[in-house]
């Protein structure tokens, strides 16, 4: 007999995932970090949290980066233009 909070469960859990992300840095939750503009992979809390991360997060950076595809890359800069 299937668990009937089964489905409840995975549907909060993914909720969580989608909704609270946690800062690369000092791992604080929260819904209003801001990702890496480079990568878009690691979420911080705040420039400082970003800026404190780099000398950690920079070879994963630039290996990520090259992943990202051109197209990619040319959404991230018209995005940062719009939005300055
Ligand atoms: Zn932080
Ligand atoms: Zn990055």
């Amino acid at each position: 007999m299937p668990d009937p909070f089964d489905g409840v469960m995975d549907h909060e859990a993914l909720r969580n995932l989608a909704m609270t992300r946690e800062c690369a840095y000092c791992r604080a939750k929260s819904e209003k970090l801001r990702c890496c503009q480079a990568c878009r992979s690691e979420w911080y809390c705040g420039a400082e949290c970003q800026w404190q991360h780099w000398p950690r997060h920079r070879t994963t950076c630039r290996s990520l980066m090259a992943v990202v595809s051109l197209a990619g890359v040319t959404a991230t800069i018209l995005l940062n233009r719009a939005s300055s």
